[in-house]
């Protein structure tokens, strides 16, 4: 996961990068950080720090960023350190060509054999995050700049998206397969790059395209150079961006993140009801069950009601590393209403089910509240496999899915039923102008789109 965003030539460019990141805030609460490029200055004025992007970047903070170039960063640690503040991106550098600063969401997947390799030749490493790994083989090659970053980038694989200053100009490339998301916009004559586009329409923006796979984007002055550094490979989007990543109010693929998840559980309503199951209820588990609940009780005429209040202050489970932190967090994080719920047949609507912990939690609850019975709607397939692409998900041995049949997961956290989403009417809901066909499943799959090496494999 994590965000990033990068503005050019905008007095106080800093400040939008800001409010760009508030909007990308959920993609990332370990760590944020800003880069600013300002004119006539032999260094890039800076700030990271760990923790929020409201909380860390104060009026103080802002008013000493001054420049009309920026990068910005949310980090959700899903390589390098969990929370040290040497991996709070950007990275800054002096490098033979000059001053880089970068930021980059994702994971580059043989990171291992090329550290081993640049250790053996003389490198020396500041941060356990990747993303180094690109300044390391960019200060290797004689070339100028944008050569010397395709040579790079043609040597890194993996799902990432990333935001570069370098001598005025803002550079952005996105991984050939098109896993992590980067979208392009325009605000007066100045482009923006982002991970999602609300964080350009909050500035007043507008959204452009998308970064195509393997692209790389050069934006100096105003004027756009787009080329590629790899022959685009066959388009995944990362389906789980639409089923859990993005805001609702995101587009990907021409199509609202809001209205794929309900065009999802309308297809859920469909095969729920084609096994004979029904309820009296809808309920989302809030937030990223909402829309989904929604079209849910839209297509099958059954009520839709809220019976969980969420408390907004708690983050999302899975954005605090630690096992023992996130029980916690699941347990202080939903509140269920007593009169919605008490003597009801419930249809449950979630985005997915990882490990299961949460899902147990949340239907023992509902128990405990009377509900009469509890059956699960789910609008992510059976995730059976790790993902190696930027998104947290654990261990074969950790996924449930994994590891227990359909129906040991329905007794394991204690559902009337489960219903999964099928890939392929996940694909379907999610395809937008372009179709089922293009995305990512490799965690329903097992399938990935890259070679996987056996020591990426022995990381997990
Ligand atoms: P659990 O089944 O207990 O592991 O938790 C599943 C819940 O965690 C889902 O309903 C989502 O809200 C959230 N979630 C699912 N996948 C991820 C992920 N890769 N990163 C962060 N949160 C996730
Ligand atoms: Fe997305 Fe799953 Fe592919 Fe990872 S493996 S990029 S989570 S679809």
């Amino acid at each position: 996961m994590g965000g990033v965003i990068g503005i050019e030539g905008r007095k106080n460019a800093a400040r939008l990068a800001h409010v760009g990141l508030l909007t990308l805030q959920h993609r990332g609460q370990e760590s944020c950080g800003i880069a600013v490029e300002e004119k006539g200055k032999d260094a890039f004025n800076y700030f990271a720090a760990n923790g929020l992007v409201l909380g860390k970047f104060t009026e103080d903070v802002l008013e000493k960023l001054k420049g009309e170039n920026a990068v910005g960063h949310a980090r959700y640690p899903t390589s390098g350190s969990k929370s040290g503040i040497l991996d709070a991106q950007p990275f800054l550098f002096k490098s033979a060509h000059g001053n880089i600063a970068i930021a980059l969401s994702g994971n580059i997947i043989n990171t291992a054999e090329l550290r081993v390799k640049l250790a053996k030749e003389g490198a020396i490493f500041q941060h356990s995050s990747e993303t180094e790994l690109i300044v390391h083989l960019i200060a290797r090659e004689k070339l100028p700049l944008e050569h010397a970053l395709k040579i790079a980038l043609s040597k890194i694989e993996g799902g990432y998206a990333a935001v570069m200053l370098f001598k005025d100009k803002l550079i952005g490339f996105r991984d050939r397969h098109g896993l992590r998301p980067l979208v392009l916009g325009k605000i007066g004559k100045s482009f923006i790059l982002a991970s999602e586009s609300p964080a350009v329409e909050v500035l007043g923006g507008k959204y452009i395209r998308d970064v195509k796979p393997g692209e790389l984007i050069v934006i100096e002055k105003g004027k756009l150079k787009s080329s590629f550094f790899a022959k685009p490979a066959k388009q995944q989007n990362c389906i789980f961006e639409t089923v859990y990543i993005s805001r609702p109010d995101t587009h990907i693929r021409g199509m609202s993140v809001a209205k794929a998840r309900m065009a999802m559980g309308a297809k859920l309503a469909e095969q729920v009801k084609a096994q004979g199951i029904t309820a009296d209820i809808v309920m989302p588990v809030p937030d990223s069950g909402f829309f989904a609940a929604l079209g849910f009780a839209k297509a099958s005429g059954i009520p839709f009601e809220m019976g969980f209040v969420r408390n907004h202050y708690m983050g999302r489970s899975f954005l605090r590393s630690t096992q023992p932190m996130r029980e916690i967090v699941a347990k202080l994080k939903l509140f269920p209403i007593n009169d919605i719920i008490k003597g009801k047949d419930i249809m449950l609507v979630d985005d997915s089910i990882v490990r299961g912990t949460q899902s147990k939690k949340i239907i023992n609850t509902l128990r405990e509240y009377g509900a009469r019975k509890i059956h699960m709607a789910v609008t992510s397939p059976e995730i059976i496999s790790p993902c190696f692409y930027g998104v947290n998900t654990p261990s074969k041995k950790e996924l449930i899915a994994s590891t227990h049949t359909h129906d040991e997961i329905v007794k394991e956290i204690g559902v009337d039923s489960v219903t999964f989403i099928t890939i392929k009417n996940a694909a379907e809901a999610c395809g937008g102008n372009e179709g089922a066909t293009g995305f990512c499943s490799a965690c329903f799959t097992g399938k990935y789109p890259t070679k996987i090496s056996k020591s990426t494999w022995e990381a997990r």
